[in-house]
């Protein structure tokens, strides 16, 4: 017998040859993942944050016709003198919604508004400040002006027929203000994924119920739940669900009939009471991943019937790691639309940062702006994965690449922002 123990690869190695990299899981999520496919019509106020099905072709003109960007007065360049001073007589007033209606001859100006249609005989706007009135009302203008000066063109902004939105983007609060300025009402965008999730295991307790000895309160879901509503998709609370085999093909049988995507926290390491395995290799298909990452090595990836299927780790600081860097991408995919990638910025670390080359790791960190408006990132105290309050007074995580070897006080870090940092 050998009197020494060899172990088997865990999470506590800090390289595992069999374990995949943070790019290569990214890659399986985005081909494995299909979009959503039916779409409904909605107004354009609730198409914030939704994916665009088709893409928007502009039905007319933006502007539609030539408009003043200027207050001052329309005239035409040709009433001008070639040097020195001209006076003009002015006929009128254009306002924004109310042009002039008549025609403006060689010698005559017509007084105008910023966003008021170019008067009929005019092919420039002088600005208010480069005129002089007369004390007969008579404007007086200068030579040095040109054919278009201050005029806004018709399709400046857009031009008919040309492509505003393409098919396949989530749209912004600026998209829905050039939906309104082509006058669309309403817009075909893809349907919400529905999400839904649990947490795993015998000893956790819900908040609003007595902790018995043993006993933990669920974290995992509403730190789940508080990421998920911020993202359009419909969820589901599925709730604790209890360290046994029946319990987990039961939640998981109705989850797969009502979500488009699945959300389990827990029970997918390698403990006796880890019951995501079995019965997801009784109901689906899945694969188990070992990624090079800290903290969250071990995702579940699968799918059940028409659902896709992700086995998160337990511990609460993995699971949000774990959800921003590959849940997130999946649920772009789910929407329709393209992956989106965190991005990085470049901090001075305040202090030394230890690392172990081989695993892409996510500390968290607190960024402030030092006096020269760089970045600069302390770590918010001790590390280990269960330690949630260092992810509730972190904005940011410390992101240390694969063949980082650790950081001294003053190097350059990438950094990654929560997107409700404070
Ligand atoms: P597991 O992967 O199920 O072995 O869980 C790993 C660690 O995370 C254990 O210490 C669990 O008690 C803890 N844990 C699992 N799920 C939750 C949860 N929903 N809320 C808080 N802690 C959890
Ligand atoms: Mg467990």
């Amino acid at each position: 017998m050998d009197d020494k123990i060899t172990p088997d690869p865990s999470c506590a190695d800090p390289f595992d040859p069999n374990s995949i990299s943070l790019a290569e899981a990214l890659e399986r999520i985005e081909q494995r993942v299909l979009p959503v496919h039916a779409c409904e019509r909605l107004p354009i106020r609730e198409c914030l944050d939704r994916v665009n099905n088709e893409a928007v072709k502009s039905p007319h003109n933006v502007p539609p016709r030539p408009n003043s960007a200027m207050d001052g007065f329309a005239i035409s360049i040709d009433s001008l003198a070639a040097s020195g001073i001209t006076e003009l007589e002015q006929i009128g007033t254009a306002y924004a919604g109310k042009p002039y209606e008549g025609s403006c001859a060689r010698g005559q100006c017509v007084s105008i508004m910023t966003g008021a249609l170019i008067p009929e005989g005019t092919d420039a706007v002088i600005m208010q400040e480069q005129a002089e009135i007369g004390d007969s009302g008579e404007v007086r203008i200068d030579s040095d002006h040109r054919v278009g000066e201050n005029i806004r063109d018709a399709g400046e902004d857009i031009e008919q027929g040309a492509t505003v939105i393409e098919a396949g983007v989530r749209l912004n609060p600026a998209d829905l203000g050039v939906l309104a300025s082509l006058g669309l009402s309403q817009l075909q965008v893809k349907r919400k994924p529905v999400v839904a999730f649990f947490s795993t295991g015998d000893e956790l307790v819900s908040v609003g119920e007595p902790l018995e000895p043993g006993k933990i309160y669920d974290s995992n879901r509403y730190s789940l739940h508080g990421m998920l509503s911020r993202m359009a998709v419909d969820i589901i609370d599925l709730g604790v669900v209890r360290d046994d085999l029946e319990s987990m093909r039961e939640v998981l049988t109705r989850a797969s009939t009502q979500a488009d995507l699945i959300i389990s926290t827990g029970g997918v390491s390698v403990g006796e009471a880890d019951y995501i395995k079995p019965a997801l290799e009784e109901l689906g298909t899945t694969e188990f991943w070992k990624i090079a990452i800290k903290p969250g090595r071990p995702l579940t990836f699968g799918q059940i019937g028409a659902s896709i299927f992700m086995g998160l780790p337990g511990n609460p600081v993995a699971v949000m790691v774990t959800f921003s860097q590959f849940v997130l991408p999946a649920i772009d995919v789910l929407s329709g639309a393209s992956m989106r990638r965190p991005a990085l910025f470049r901090a001075r670390a305040l202090e030394a940062l230890r690392k172990k080359p081989g695993r892409y790791e996510f500390q968290r960190g607190i960024a402030t702006l030092d006096e020269n408006n760089q970045w600069q990132v302390a770590r918010t105290g001790k590390q280990g994965s269960g330690i949630l309050t260092s992810m509730s007074r972190a904005n940011c995580f410390i992101v240390l690449p694969d063949e980082n070897t650790g950081v001294a006080a003053g190097d350059e870090v990438d950094i990654q922002f929560f997107d409700w940092s404070r």
